[in-house]
Parts: C-alpha cells; sequence; structure tokens
C-alpha cells in the first residue's frame, strides 16, 4: 500500500479544513492591566489550545495512518505508565485517549487532531503501550517494531514524550526506544520524559528520579507530573504548545 492511502476508518479525506499553524504567540500576563484587559497567560492558551484535541482516526499499522503535514507530538510509554491518564489530563477530557484501550483498539496508533476554529494545527499521537506481560511473544515483538518503524520514519514527527513511572524507573524496553530515537532527536526531534504519578513519591524521591533521569534523556527535557495532584500541567502543556508553535514561540521571545 502507498504512504497515501485512505484513513483506515473509511473516511475519504481528512475531517478537517485547512492545516495551516496558528502564529498567534502565548502571551504572559500584564499585571498593570485591568483584569478585563489582561491577555490571557501563556500556560491558559496551551490549555485551551489542547482542549480543542478530537479523535482523528485509528490505524492498526503505520501504512495505514495517513500522510499528515501538520506536527505530530507522540505519546509513547510502557502498559500502566499513566499515558492515557496524561493525555486526558492534558486535553481536559475524561475520556480521549481511554479510546485507546477499547477492546481491539489497544494495539492501534490513535490520532487526536489540535486546532483552534476547526483548523487542525497539531496532531497528537498515542501509540500503544508496550512491555504488558499478558501480550504474546510474538505480538510484542510485531509491536516493537510498528512502533520502531513509526518513531524513525514518521516525516511530520515533531517531538516524543515518553511517559515513565518513577517508581519503577525507565525499564529495559524505555531504553531501546531511547536507542532507537537517539539519531532523530541529535537532528532536532523534541524530546520529553514525563515522570508520572508524582504524588506517590516524597520530595526527596522526586528530585533523585528527576536528576537521574536528566542524565539518561539524551539531551531531551524531563518533568514531573501528577494527574491526581495537579502537578506539572502547565509545564507540559507549555512544552507540547512550544513545540507545535516554533514560529509563535520565537516571535513571543523576541517581543
Ligand atoms: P496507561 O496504561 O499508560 O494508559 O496508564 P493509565 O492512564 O491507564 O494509568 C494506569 C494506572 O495508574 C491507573 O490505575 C491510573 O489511575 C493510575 N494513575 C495514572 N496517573 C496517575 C497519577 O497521576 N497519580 C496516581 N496516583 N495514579 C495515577
Amino acid at each position: 500500500m502507498s504512504k497515501t492511502a485512505p484513513f483506515y476508518n473509511g473516511a475519504p479525506g481528512f475531517p478537517y479544513k485547512t492545516m495551516t499553524t496558528n502564529t498567534n504567540p502565548p502571551t504572559t500576563p500584564d499585571t498593570a492591566s485591568p483584569p478585563e484587559a489582561q491577555p490571557k497567560s501563556a500556560a491558559t492558551v496551551a490549555a485551551g489550545w489542547l482542549h480543542t484535541a478530537k479523535f482523528l482516526t485509528t490505524a492498526p499499522q503505520l501504512h495505514f495512518l495517513p500522510v499528515l503535514e501538520v506536527p505530530e507530538i507522540a505519546f509513547v510509554g510502557r502498559s500502566n505508565a499513566g499515558k492515557s491518564t496524561c493525555i486526558n489530563t492534558l486535553t481536559q477530557q475524561k475520556q480521549l485517549a481511554f479510546a485507546s484501550k477499547k477492546p481491539g483498539r489497544t494495539q492501534h496508533i490513535n490520532l487526536f487532531a489540535l486546532g483552534k476554529q476547526g483548523i487542525t494545527d497539531a496532531v497528537l499521537t498515542d501509540l500503544p503501550g508496550y512491555g504488558y506481560a499478558a501480550v504474546p511473544k510474538q505480538d510484542k515483538i510485531r509491536w516493537q517494531q510498528v512502533m520502531a518503524n513509526y518513531l524513525v520514519t514518521r516525516e511530520n514527527l515533531k517531538g516524543i514524550v515518553l511517559m515513565c513511572d518513577p517508581r519503577h524507573g525507565l525499564t529495559e524496553l524505555d531504553e531501546i526506544l531511547l536507542d532507537i530515537v537517539r539519531p532523530r532527536v541529535q537532528d532536532g526531534l523534541k524530546f520529553l520524559i514525563v515522570l508520572t504519578k508524582a504524588d506517590k513519591l516524597t520530595r526527596t524521591e522526586a528530585n533523585k528520579i528527576l536528576s537521574i533521569t536528566k542524565l539518561q534523556a539524551g539531551g531531551g527535557e524531563v518533568r514531573l507530573f501528577s494527574a491526581t495532584k495537579r502537578i506539572g500541567i502547565d509545564e507540559v502543556s507549555l512544552i507540547l504548545w512550544n513545540w507545535a508553535h516554533p514560529a509563535a514561540q520565537s516571535a513571543a521571545a523576541t517581543q
């Protein structure tokens, strides 16, 4: 099948208008202005943007994915790392990523479109969780290949978010993934390790795992995150917004 194969879900074309990049920078609050005149904070802009996430399509294999030109941000991680909860928290939607947990879809690549006023300006990709013990070995191997292929060949891939439960640290499969993406990260692909369930750590434990993971991240960033205690949500939201809107970011920096 060619790369321009139609959507796996049978849709004849892209279910959105055009794919342009919004270049309006998120601004920082102006404390001197009266409340009604204050521009939205950068974190509010990023959160509003993430909230627009809508299910776009699902694909059992790489070649069924639509070819897209907008920036794509992939979420990867071991099963149970907290990936679905993180995606739902960032997009402020209860069920969005749990679509990926529906029977028959757990091994699929699920895409969510982002963008204001119906104009898609980025896509979030939820890749199947790996390392789940009950999955037959053959399926595991097949999935590692699909994922490796995706991470190496997906042309519009702009950034990768690796979810990690800090109580387990980076696992062998996480390390394999890091090795796979390292050349692309060296070429400018963005990379972020999200240490989930940070509410389960003491401050000392959190600082320790943060330092260790920063050493392992090979040029990527690392953030602590907790859906339940709402730690790191603004920070991660802003990182993703900036990845998808680099022109706006540099415009804001030069203002
Ligand atoms: P996934 O398999 O990576 O998509 O993981 P899930 O999002 O389904 O989460 C796995 C388990 O971790 C579930 O029981 C969640 O309730 C729990 N979990 C996820 N995020 C957090 C968090 O921030 N704090 C705590 N304490 N538990 C979490």
